[in-house]
This record gives structure tokens, C-alpha cells and sequence, in this order.
């Protein structure tokens, strides 16, 4: 199967709505690749360059010739911020707590006829990403990046403004005759950054092939889910029970918050009132600023 055919019928599978493992916390914000603007910039672009199909990276999408993987996140506000929660039922089969929570509103509103079920159903649900391993021309020396971007049920997506270019221009991840692509961004109506426009520039090469980027990028097996870890299963767990997960550093895990343990010193004398911070160390969230579906 080329290149081409491989993404053409991901991408008709998907337009269909038909629906498609290991943890880190270790997390290098050298390998994300984000469309965002600067606060109080309105408009600009970034210079990508898509990396060819390479078979072993891609821990879902098992076959090999489509440079676009597929993942699984559920999209919700945590404490009042949009968070990607990893979805351990669609990424790796597992149990998870908010496929449960959503199955069992689709089932109170089968039964009971509520709609509200179902709208609440409808957004604890896990959405669709791609994932694509790329270079940041603006950022060569990052090496290799991964673009996490959703599916769009409306067909407006990024992907949605690729595959022209790929019907029109062919491979355009080939690294002799593949071509960098420019991402025009801009503002929508509620300030989130847009994908404007996506254009493929003239062929070239993806890098000097003798050059020692040219070995490091090619021979590059790191995975998405090295890169976008799943949360520890005590913080989803909490969210599907409709809490706010925050860090306790006396118990050393996530709580309720409101369920704080009281810290050795306030036996003294009372504390000042401290907002809890949320756990910076076992993992990290990128900025959600993007907009919600
Ligand atoms: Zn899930």
C-alpha cells in the first residue's frame, strides 16, 4: 500500500465516525509541537516538516505507511482549565474510570430518555487525536516533535487541510521530494489559536542526508506515549467522581480537594489560608489553550 492510499483510507475510515501502553512522567516539552500564539500576538505561522512513515512508532495505528497515529483523550475542565486525560480503555485496553462514567450516562439516558445524560455523556466521552512525528524548522535542534491534534467530526480539522496536499502533491513526507508545510495561524472568535490555512512549500530535502540530524532523525523510535503520559490512575479516578484532584504532599498522592491532611505545623498555630498547589512533579500538563471541540 503507498503512502497515499494508507492515509486516504484512515482518513475515509475516520470521516465515517468509525472509532479505532506504558507510563511516564518523565516529560521533555522539547518534543511537543504546539500551535499556539503568543498572548497578545494575532497572527503568524510555523514551518513544519511531516517525517516519513517509519514502521515500529506508532503504538496504534500499527501499519507502517501512515504518518499519522491515532490516540485516545478524554477533554474535560479540571479545576476550571481544559485538560487531555488519557484514555487507558481506547490506548491500551484497559479500565477507565471516565469510559465508565460516560457508559453509564449513555445507559441512564436509554433508560430514562434524559437528554442531559446524553450532553454529558457526549462530553466525558474520549475523543480522537492524530499524532505526527515532526520537525520544527524553527526548532531542528528539538529534533524529532510529536503534533497531537483532534479529529474533526465537521471536517475542519488540520488533517482535513493535509490530505488535499497530499492528493494534489503527492508524499509530501518523502525526504528527498517531500515538502515542508507552513501552518498560517490566526485568532478565532474566542481568541483560541486557529490553524488559518495549511500550504506546502516547493520539494526539498528533509536534511542533508550525510549530515548527523539526518542518522538522529531517521533512526528516532521514541513514541507518543512516551511523550504524552497518562495521568496516575488516582487523578482520573477523582475526576470521574466529579472531584478536583490536587496534590497532597503529605500522602504523596492525589486527593479531593477539600480533603486536604492537615500539615504538621497547623497543630501549632493556624496557617494562613494556602491554596493547594497541584502536583508539578509527578507530572505535567502542557497549556490548554487551543479550542474545545
Ligand atoms: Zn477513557
Amino acid at each position: 500500500m503507498s503512502v497515499l492510499d494508507a492515509i486516504a483510507k484512515q482518513y475515509e475510515n475516520n470521516k465515517t465516525g468509525n472509532s479505532t501502553s506504558t507510563t511516564s512522567y518523565e516529560q521533555d516539552f522539547s518534543k511537543y509541537f504546539a500551535v499556539r500564539l503568543e498572548d497578545g500576538v494575532n497572527d503568524g505561522e510555523m514551518t513544519i516538516r511531516i517525517m516519513p512513515p517509519k514502521s515500529g512508532v506508532h503504538p496504534q495505528i500499527k501499519e507502517s505507511e501512515t504518518p499519522f497515529d491515532e490516540g485516545h483523550w478524554h477533554y474535560l475542565k479540571v479545576g476550571g482549565k481544559w485538560r487531555k486525560i488519557y484514555c487507558r480503555k481506547h490506548n491500551d485496553g484497559e479500565d477507565c474510570p471516565l469510559c465508565t462514567v460516560t457508559d453509564e450516562l449513555y445507559q441512564s439516558w436509554k433508560e430514562t430518555g434524559n437528554k442531559e445524560d446524553k450532553e454529558l455523556a457526549n462530553q466525558y466521552k474520549a475523543k480522537k487525536f492524530y499524532i505526527a512525528r515532526l520537525i520544527d524548522r524553527q526548532k531542528e535542534d528539538d529534533g524529532i516533535k510529536f503534533w497531537r491534534f483532534p479529529h474533526n467530526y465537521k471536517g475542519e480539522g488540520a488533517l482535513d487541510k493535509i490530505i488535499p496536499l497530499f492528493t494534489k502533491k503527492g508524499d509530501i513526507t518523502d525526504p528527498r521530494e517531500g515538502r515542508d508545510l507552513t501552518i498560517i495561524l490566526g485568532r478565532d472568535n474566542k481568541n483560541f489559536t486557529k490553524i488559518t490555512s495549511i500550504m506546502a512549500e516547493d520539494p526539498s530535502v528533509l536534511t542533508d542526508p550525510k549530515s548527523p540530524k539526518a542518522k538522529e532523525w531517521i533512526s528516532d523510535t521514541m513514541s507518543w506515549k512516551d511523550v504524552y503520559s497518562a495521568q496516575p490512575l488516582e487523578y482520573v479516578q477523582l475526576i470521574a467522581d466529579g472531584e478536583t484532584p490536587v496534590w497532597d504532599k503529605n500522602l504523596s498522592k492525589f486527593i479531593a480537594k477539600g480533603d486536604e491532611t492537615e500539615s504538621e505545623t497547623s497543630f501549632k498555630q493556624p496557617q494562613p489560608e494556602k491554596t493547594t498547589k497541584t502536583a508539578t512533579t509527578s507530572f505535567v500538563e502542557e497549556d490548554e489553550d487551543e479550542a474545545p471541540f
